[in-house]
C-alpha cells in the first residue's frame, strides 16, 4: 500500500509537459480519432488495482492510453458541430481552478469565485447587449442555461394565475404551451421536458425561406395562453435569427415570456459588424448562451440571464440553517440550479480579459470571415455546391457524385450518400473535421467555424485538402 503522501510537484509537472506536447502546432496531431473502439477499451480497461499506484505513472499511463481517442476538438482545424478550443488565459486560470477546488455554492465557502462571478456577469450583459439589471447564472452550458432561464418563466406564468408552482409542483396548473420554430434545438426540448412541461405543449411554427419564425403563423398560435415563446438567435444549421424586434413585441402583447436560445450567435451582439442580427433581442425576458463554444472558454461554462431577478431567485433559492447565507454578496445557490459546483467563474474572467472587448469583436468577425471563406472556396471546387452561404460562423456545403450523370438519372439520394462519403474521407484524412446534417431534406456537409485559432492559412489548407479528396474520387472508378 502506498500511505505515504504523495507530492502534487510530480504529477502537475507531468500534466504540464503532456499538455504541451498536445497543444503544440508544431505536433500536428490527426483532426479526427485514430483509434477505434474496440482499442481504446482494450487499453483502458485495466483491472482495478487492490493497492494504488504513483500519481506521476497514473499521469503518464493515462496518456498512453487515450492516445488516438482524443480528438483535436480544441484545434484550429476542427469544424464540427459548434465546438470552441481554450484561450490561454482562460485554460491557465481553468486548471487553478481544479487546484483552488473551491465549492462556490455560497460566499461563505469560496469568496473570490462569487466575486469573480459578480464580475464576470456584468461584463457579459454588457458585451452582449442585455439589460443591466438582468440577473444571471454560471452554469455546465447551454442546456441547463436553458433550465435555469425556463424554471424562472414556469415560475412568473403561474404565478400571474395565482399559482405557486414551486409549493403545488405542477399537477393541476393551467398548462404552459412553448411556441417555437421547427428548427428548435434538442436542448430546449430537453429543457421543457425536465421541467415537468411536456414535449407535447411544444408547438412547432413554419419559417421562412431564411429560417426565421413566421409572424402570421406566431400570432394565430399566441391566442391561447400562457405561452412560452422559445426564439432563436443562431440556429445551429445556417445560424438563422429570428426577427426579435417584430416578434417579441407581439410576444408580449400577449403575455408570453419570450426565451432567446442563443448558444452560439448571442456573441454577435459583441460585433459592431453583426450586432444588427440581434435588434431588438434586449427586450425578451431571458437569454441563454455558451462560453464553451464560440467565447473559447474550456467547457464546461454556460450562461444564463433572466430579466426579472426576482422570478428567477424565486424558482432556486432555499434557505437552511446548516448553510451560511451571504447578506451583502453573492451566493450563487440562489440563481444557480446545482448546490455544490465547480468555481467556473475563473475561466470566464481570464477569457474576457485576455481578449477584451476589441479583442471578443475581432474574435467573432474573424471565424465568421474563415466560414463564409471555407464555404464559398469549397463550394466553388469542381464537384461541390453551395448550399447556405455563412451570415455567421455557419454554412452548408454538398457534394455531387461525379460518376453519376443527372442526365442519366444520379438522384439526389445519389449525392446524399456522396455528400456523407466526402465527410469520411476528409475526417480519414486527419486533416479536417467536418459534421452532416440534413437540411430540407438533403444531406449537407456543416462548416461551423468557433476556433480562435483557425488562421487564413488553416483554410487554404482545408480547401487544397477537399480539393484533392474530390479529384481523387473522380480518378477513381
Ligand atoms: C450547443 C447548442 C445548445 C446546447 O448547448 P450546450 O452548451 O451543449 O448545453 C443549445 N442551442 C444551440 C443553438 C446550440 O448550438
Amino acid at each position: 500500500m502506498t500511505e505515504k503522501p504523495q507530492s502534487f510537484q510530480a504529477p502537475l509537472a507531468a500534466a504540464l509537459q503532456h499538455a504541451i506536447n498536445h497543444l503544440t502546432p508544431e505536433s500536428d496531431l490527426p483532426v479526427a480519432a485514430a483509434a477505434d473502439l474496440a482499442t481504446l477499451r482494450k487499453k483502458l480497461s485495466l483491472p482495478l488495482d487492490e493497492s494504488g499506484r504513483d500519481a506521476t505513472e497514473i499521469i503518464d499511463d493515462l496518456v498512453k492510453a487515450v492516445e488516438g481517442g482524443i480528438i483535436d476538438s480544441a484545434g484550429p482545424r476542427f469544424f464540427g458541430w459548434v465546438i470552441g478550443g481554450s484561450l490561454p488565459a482562460a485554460l491557465a486560470a481553468d486548471w487553478l481552478t481544479s487546484a483552488w477546488d473551491q465549492n462556490a455554492g455560497m460566499y461563505a465557502c469560496a469568496p473570490a469565485a462569487a466575486v469573480v462571478e459578480e464580475v464576470v456577469g456584468g461584463w457579459l450583459k454588457d458585451l452582449l447587449h442585455l439589460p443591466p439589471t438582468a440577473s444571471f447564472a454560471l452554469v455546465t452550458g447551454c442546456q441547463m442555461a436553458h433550465v435555469t432561464c425556463l424554471l424562472a418563466a414556469r415560475h412568473a406564468l403561474l404565478a400571474r394565475r395565482q399559482w405557486d408552482v414551486e409549493k403545488e409542483g405542477l399537477a393541476g396548473s393551467p398548462p404552459i404551451r412553448i411556441l417555437t420554430s421547427t428548427e428548435i434545438h434538442g436542448s430546449t426540448v430537453r429543457a421543457i421536458r425536465m421541467l415537468g412541461l411536456g414535449e407535447k405543449h411544444i408547438i412547432g411554427l413554419p419559417i421562412d425561406a431564411n429560417g426565421r419564425l413566421r409572424e402570421d403563423a406566431l400570432i394565430e398560435a399566441l391566442k391561447k395562453s400562457p405561452s412560452i415563446v422559445v426564439l432563436q438567435a443562431g440556429d445551429l444549421n445556417i445560424g438563422a435569427f429570428d426577427d426579435f424586434a417584430k416578434l417579441i413585441p407581439i410576444a408580449k402583447r400577449h403575455g408570453a415570456w419570450v426565451h432567446v436560445d442563443g448558444a452560439f450567435g448571442l456573441w454577435c451582439a459583441a460585433s459592431p459588424r453583426l450586432r444588427h442580427l440581434l435588434t431588438g433581442a434586449d427586450a425578451a425576458d431571458s437569454w441563454t448562451t455558451d462560453g464553451h463554444k464560440w467565447l473559447n472558454v474550456p467547457y464546461d461554462c454556460g450562461y444564463a440571464f433572466v430579466a426579472d431577478p426576482q422570478a428567477h431567485r424565486a424558482s432556486l433559492s432555499h434557505r437552511a440553517s446548516y448553510l451560511t447565507h451571504a447578506s451583502d454578496a453573492r451566493d450563487q445557490m440562489d440563481w444557480n440550479p446545482e448546490w455544490s459546483r465547480r468555481g467556473r467563474g475563473f475561466a470566464t474572467y481570464a477569457a474576457l480579459r485576455q481578449l477584451g472587448r476589441q479583442g471578443v469583436a475581432n474574435l467573432i468577425e474573424r471565424t465568421c470571415d474563415h466560414a463564409h471563406a471555407l464555404v464559398t472556396r469549397i463550394g466553388s471546387l469542381e464537384g461541390a455546391e453551395v448550399v447556405w452561404e455563412p451570415q455567421i460562423n455557419q454554412g452548408l456545403v454538398r457534394f455531387r457524385n461525379p460518376h453519376k450523370d443527372p442526365r442519366e438519372g444520379a438522384s439526389a439520394t445519389d449525392n446524399d450518400t456522396f455528400t456523407d462519403r466526402i465527410i469520411a474521407e476528409i475526417l480519414a484524412s486527419g486533416e479536417a473535421f467536418f459534421t452532416g446534417t440534413t437540411w430540407h431534406g438533403r444531406r449537407a456537409m456543416r462548416v461551423s467555424v468557433c476556433n480562435w485559432q483557425t488562421s487564413a492559412e488553416d483554410v487554404d489548407r482545408v480547401v487544397a485538402c477537399v480539393d484533392r479528396i474530390l479529384h481523387a474520387t473522380r480518378e477513381r472508378k
